[in-house]
């Protein structure tokens, strides 16, 4: 059994955290201990540091974890200690009222590992076993995109767009490359990705690629995916959107961000919007998509390798945040 104690990124309050000695979490019945491995860092974890969202302190953060089976409760089966693994960072209560009507991705009980329980930025974390999933191909900092694919499938699942379909994919970070991916698989003639190379951060930029789109297209795509986090290019996202199309917005926006986009546009052309918000694909939602996004990505029909650019050890936390933050990283894994 675990006994004693373990590095963790410990947050007393929003924005104030240290490298804590805490105690090593003790499996229950249904449990399964998950040494940690890797631990991938995203938007939410810059937004759970300014104490945003559903955040919960004091609080362990990391939910894109990687991880060796270390330890198993009584009741656990298919699992032996040894095996490599990616979580399902989400819990539902099962019992709310959207729960006990099958929609367990709305529950109002949510809760996320690494957001208010205990999560990855740390040498042990707890899943349930039903959240847990083998990995057999995927190194350690590739298996830390499993679950923003699983947010990625979700996203498409919500799309449900026809076969055929040309798709315009804005931002070319590790959601938009999955995102681009999962189009291509799944039916579209073609996928166009719009980025500025390396830093993203140059709006302007970004746009003086949009015009050479919407020359080059003067029909615009069938479907538009907003995926750099930017309102100013989510405003004018829509006008690349073909007469019936839909804009899909999937980015991580200030929360003071607003869009202004005409409703007589969106009448006229029949624009269908998909407010898929990020506080609800981020977790909540990807419910159901965590074994689509193994299968996904440890078969190798979505490529991730490459993708992580920057490891950083937990005790340099702040340094992976001020990384991230700077987009100038692909994608970010945090070791213990
Ligand atoms: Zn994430
Ligand atoms: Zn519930």
């Amino acid at each position: 059994m675990s006994a004693g104690t373990m590095n963790a990124v410990y947050y007393h309050a929003p924005r104030q955290f240290t490298l804590e000695q805490v105690p090593i979490p003790q499996v229950a019945d249904n449990e399964v201990l998950l040494k940690v491995l890797c631990c991938g860092i995203c938007g939410t974890d810059g937004h759970v540091h300014e104490g945003a969202f559903i955040a919960q302190f004091p609080l362990i953060p990391g939910h894109e974890v990687v991880g060796i089976v270390s330890d198993l409760g009584k009741g656990v089966t298919g699992f032996t200690r040894g095996d490599r693994c990616v979580a399902d960072p989400g819990v539902t209560c099962g019992h709310c009222f959207f729960c006990r009507r099958g929609k367990s991705v709305l529950c109002e009980n949510f809760k996320g590992r690494g957001v208010n329980l205990s999560g990855g930025f740390s040498e042990y974390v707890i899943f349930e076993s039903k959240n847990v999933y083998k990995i057999h191909n995927l190194t350690d900092e590739e298996a830390t995109l499993v679950e923003p694919a699983s947010c990625a499938i979700h996203g498409m699942d919500k799309l449900n767009a026809p076969v055929g379909i040309e798709a315009l994919v804005i931002g070319a970070g590790p959601t938009g490359l999955i995102l681009a991916q999962l189009l291509k698989l799944n039916g579209a003639t073609r996928v166009v990705i719009a980025a500025n190379k390396g830093i993203k951060t140059e709006v302007a930029k970004q746009l003086d690629a949009g015009h050479g789109l919407k020359k080059d297209n003067p029909y615009g795509f069938d479907v538009v995916v907003e995926a750099t986090g930017s309102a100013k290019i989510a405003n004018d996202a829509i006008d690349y959107v073909r007469r019936g199309g839909t804009l899909m917005i999937y980015g991580v926006y200030d929360h003071d961000a607003l869009v202004r986009w005409s409703p007589s546009k969106i009448f006229i052309d029949e624009i269908k919007d998909e407010y898929l918000i990020f506080f609800f694909l981020w977790l909540i939602l990807t419910t159901h998509c965590f074994p689509r996004a193994v299968a996904y990505l440890d078969s190798g029909k979505i490529r991730v390798k490459g993708m992580v650019t920057d490891v950083y050890k937990i005790s340099d936390y702040q340094k992976a945040l001020d990384k991230m933050n700077s987009r100038g990283a692909l994608k970010i894994a945090v070791k213990p």
